[in-house]
This record gives C-alpha cells, structure tokens and sequence, in this order.
C-alpha cells in the first residue's frame, strides 16, 4: 500500500474522535501530510468509519486533486489542503462537528478555563459558508491565522497541529474548553482563566516546545 505510514495516522485518529464521541455517523474530516512528499491522506466521503481501512483512505495532492484510494475525497478537501498550503507548520487537519463547539461558534466567544486549554487560544469564529466551498476554505486559512483551532458557526471545528496528535490535541482540548464553558455559563459561575496565566502558560508551552 501506498502512503501506508499517513492513511493508518488518518484511520487511527478517526477511530479515536468516534471514539470519543467528536465524530458521530460519517461527519468530520481529517487529513494528514507526507513529511516528504507533497501529498495528503484524507478521509473519503460518505464511508462508514466504524469498518474502513487503511487502504480505503483517500491520496490527494496539495490542491486536493485525487491521486490514489477507491472512495472519493471528504468534500471538505478544500479546507483540509488550503491549511496544508498556507501554513508548512501544519502536518494535520481535523474537523469535527463537537456538540459544545458548535454551542460555543453561536455563543461568539470561547475561553480557556485550565492551563493546557491556554496552548489553543485565541478561538476565533468562522462565518457560516457553504460547507465543502472555497469560499469557506479561504475564510478557515483568514480566520485560523497562525492559530490552532477556529468555530465554524452552525456547523463545527476546525483544528490543527505539527503532527496528527498535536492536531487531535487541540481537537480534544477545544471541545473540553467549550464543554466547561457551556456548563459553568449554565451554572452562572464562569470564572476564564485569567489573561495573565494564559500568556504565562502559553510562554512556558512554547518554551518546552523549542527544547
Ligand atoms: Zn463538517
């Protein structure tokens, strides 16, 4: 099999967000960059995830044109390789539709509560556009800046990193941001972190990142 080491990174991490309840039925995306080849492994459309395999995932190119895999590309490959070209950065994209993401991209803001959540703000929020667009790709690229993770309002996240886990890292940690938020709002004692540990946190992130 071809591109062998990313499709499996694809297939394990969608394995892992079903898993976890981030991605129900067959929504959400996630892609994946060669280290040394200019391609991407991507999930493909409409498959149930639950029995696919590796082999099933979908090669594409930079522009997302489709080189290998027997199942059409997710429709969101606009999104997932217009990151991929702007930002050499990032290695891996996921998109899911997390319940208390979406909660929070109608909300119009999300704060960290705990010092792992600093590493992903700023969140900002992406304006509804046509899922599977180049207008919405352009607008994700816009919105997500040097960022790791952006809202998609009425419709999800958007997240990415390094590697496959950092990029599922900012996935889980954004839902667990919006999840505490929803229920401390709820409650009426949302205490954010304050700003200066968040810029403390985020200094010492970075910090151990350059070792
Ligand atoms: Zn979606």
């Amino acid at each position: 099999m071809k591109y062998e080491k990313i499709r499996k990174q694809v297939l394990e991490a969608i394995l892992d967000a079903v898993d976890m309840g981030l991605i129900k039925g067959t929504s959400g995306n996630i892609a994946v960059r060669d280290e040394e080849e200019d391609v991407v492994a991507i999930t493909p459309s409409g498959i149930a995830y639950k029995t696919m395999k590796a082999e099933d995932i979908a090669i594409v190119d930079l522009n997302g044109k489709w080189l290998d895999g027997p199942y059409k590309p997710s429709s969101e490959v606009p999104m997932h390789t217009a990151i991929l070209r702007a930002r050499p950065d990032i290695k891996a994209t996921v998109h899911t539709h997390g319940m208390f993401a979406t909660i929070a991209a109608m909300e119009g803001e999300l704060l960290p509560t705990t010092p792992p959540q600093a590493e992903f703000v700023p969140i900002n929020i992406v304006p509804f556009t046509m899922p599977g667009s180049n207008d919405l790709a352009d607008l994700v690229v816009k919105t997500l800046g040097d960022g790791r993770a952006a809202l998609m309002k009425n419709h999800g996240m958007i997240c990415c990193g390094k590697n496959i886990k950092a990029a599922m890292a900012a996935t889980i940690y954004t839902e667990e941001m919006a999840t505490t938020q929803y229920y401390a709002k709820s409650a009426g004692i949302f205490k954010p972190l304050p700003e200066e540990a968040v810029q403390k946190m985020k200094e010492l992130i970075a910090a151990d990142q350059a070792v």
